[in-house]
């Protein structure tokens, strides 16, 4: 199906992993381990990988571990508890100390709901930072769903209108609302994990096509949220849709490989 089309993704970088210390994924019987990781990075061919901790459940300076032994094949971003009174301290030495490069925030395990004006600190602060920003955006519990919705990314995206923002998993049922935000700000971004595989051959499918290409290609990350998800698996079925909705090369590249690097380098 993918023959023939291996020579244009020579190039790959996954911006949606997780690893954990001790190799458990919370209470599931996911392989989170660093092992792992590699096995798949290599049967996967994978240039190298985004690392993503989740505060307080994965630590920055584990992260920044990991990075440092092999500085070829991780990028870590930063993950802080964004209520927490030492949230901004904490990512001030995460970016600068650990040298990671981004921030990614979770309201779904963090519990709180994005355009909240407490956090609007910390936002000045990754602003003041240069870095990107990702949201975990697929909508489950624990938090309330309400508290979720991409609409609310609005008023972030305004508030810090040069700072990326990566919507991850394309904002789940609401990628629509995704669209809407996006269309209304340059800076919202948004990964391929998880949604591009679940509406794949469903009656959605053509609309999230449409979303993609809307928003534009220059904003679409590919990522997996490994360990839940194969890193080799993930990329084939991931190459074999966006080649089934007719994503140029050059497009293919851009996901694949530059779109994030564009950046984390600046
Ligand atoms: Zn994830």
């Amino acid at each position: 199906m993918c023959t023939g089309k291996g020579k244009i993704m020579k190039r790959v970088i996954d911006a949606h992993t997780h690893v954990t210390e001790d190799g458990r994924w919370f209470n599931t019987s996911y392989d989170a381990s660093l092992a792992r990781l590699f096995n798949e990075m290599e049967k996967a061919k994978l240039d190298k990988v985004i690392l993503l901790p989740v505060s307080p459940y994965i630590s920055n300076e584990f992260v920044y571990r990991i990075c440092k032994e092999f500085p070829n094949e991780i990028i870590g971003f930063a993950s802080v508890e964004p209520l927490k009174v030492k949230a901004i301290e904490e990512l001030e030495k995460a970016i600068t100390k650990y040298e990671l490069r981004g921030l990614k925030l979770h309201p779904r395990f963090q519990m709180f709901r994005p355009n909240d004006g407490r956090l609007y600190k910390l936002y000045k602060k990754v602003e003041e930072l240069g870095i990107p920003i990702m949201f975990d955006c697929i909508l489950n519990r624990p938090t309330p769903l309400r508290d979720q919705l991409p609409i609310l990314y609005d008023d972030v995206a305004n508030l810090i209108p040069d700072t990326p923002i990566i919507l991850a998993h394309m904002g789940g049922f609401k990628f629509l609302e995704v669209l809407a935000v996006a269309n209304k700000n340059k800076n919202i971004y948004v990964d391929t994990s998880l949604t591009l595989e679940y509406f794949y051959r469903t009656p959605f499918q053509e609309q999230v096509r449409f979303v993609l290409e809307k928003i534009g290609y220059d904003r679409v990350i590919y990522g997996s949220d490994f360990p839940e998800r194969s890193l080799v698996a993930t990329l084939i079925s991931a190459k074999k849709i966006l080649i089934e909705f007719g994503v140029s090369n050059e497009n293919l590249y851009k996901i694949f490989y530059k779109n994030i690097l564009r950046l984390i380098n600046k």
